[in-house]
């Protein structure tokens, strides 16, 4: 299955991500979590990326394409695949119709602004693997320590609370819009993402089956 999950920052794409790739066995593939590393390893594309991200912009189209064109072409992408934050723009979307792929679902996980800002500030995330945690809804086993690969865990510059507004309002303006795209395909289904991780799941799964 082919799927892409939509939300606002914070809404639970890539808590849900790894729910998906877990009970289907399908690489989970954020955008975020690659051009993270990228500015990780100084490369030339992060260091492009990283000004957009800090200051809550998207990150030019043609370069989150090439990269989701890339990655679509490995292996592990052949029998299925979950985007978490790509396409996040019409003209992204409208890229991704022209890469040699069908989507199968899109998942649009729907949590109010207001929500938003405490799931940021209490986000901890491991650069290394892409693990995600939270203070409070989300602790690992070992208080800033990744459970999965071990490495440290830091809070993103972005998820400080003078960013999230502009990341909010970016979300609003051109990453909205995909929910008529995708409706109008008939292939989007609306996830209530406010209550625990446990029931956003459970809607979550229900919504691949229907
Ligand atoms: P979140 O999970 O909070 O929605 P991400 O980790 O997906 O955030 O993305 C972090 C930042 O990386 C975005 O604010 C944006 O600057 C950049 N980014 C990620 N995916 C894309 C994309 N598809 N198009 C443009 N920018 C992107
Ligand atoms: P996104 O990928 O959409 O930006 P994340 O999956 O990273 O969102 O979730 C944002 C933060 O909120 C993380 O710290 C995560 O642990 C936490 N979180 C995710 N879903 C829920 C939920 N249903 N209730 C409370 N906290 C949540
Ligand atoms: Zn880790």
């Amino acid at each position: 299955m082919n799927l892409i999950l939509l939300g606002a920052p914070g809404a639970g794409k890539g808590t849900q991500a790894e729910k998906i790739c877990e009970k289907l066995s399908i690489p989970a593939i954020s955008t975020g979590n690659i051009l993270r590393e990228a500015i990780a390893n100084k490369t030339e594309m992060g260091l492009k990326a990283k000004s957009f991200i800090d200051a809550g912009k998207l990150v030019p189209d043609e370069v989150v394409i090439g990269i989701i064109n890339d990655r679509l072409k490995e292996d592990d992408c052949k029998n299925g695949f979950i985007l978490d934050g790509f396409p996040r723009t019409i003209p992204q979307a409208e890229a991704l119709d022209r890469m040699d792929v069908h989507i199968d679902r899109v998942i649009d996980i729907e949590v109010p602004d207001e929500k938003i800002a405490s799931r940021l500030s209490g986000r901890r995330v491991c650069l290394k693997c892409g693990a995600t945690y939270h203070t409070e809804f989300k602790q690992p086993k070992v208080e800033g320590v990744c459970d999965v690969c071990g490495d440290v865990l830091v809070q993103r510059k972005d998820d400080m609370p003078e960013t999230v507004l502009d990341r909010l309002a970016t979300y609003h303006e051109q990453t909205e819009p995909l929910k008529d795209f995708y409706s109008e395909k008939g292939i989007l289904r609306i996830v209530e993402g406010q209550q625990e991780v446990a029931d956003t799941t459970a809607l979550t799964f229900k919504a691949l089956e229907d």
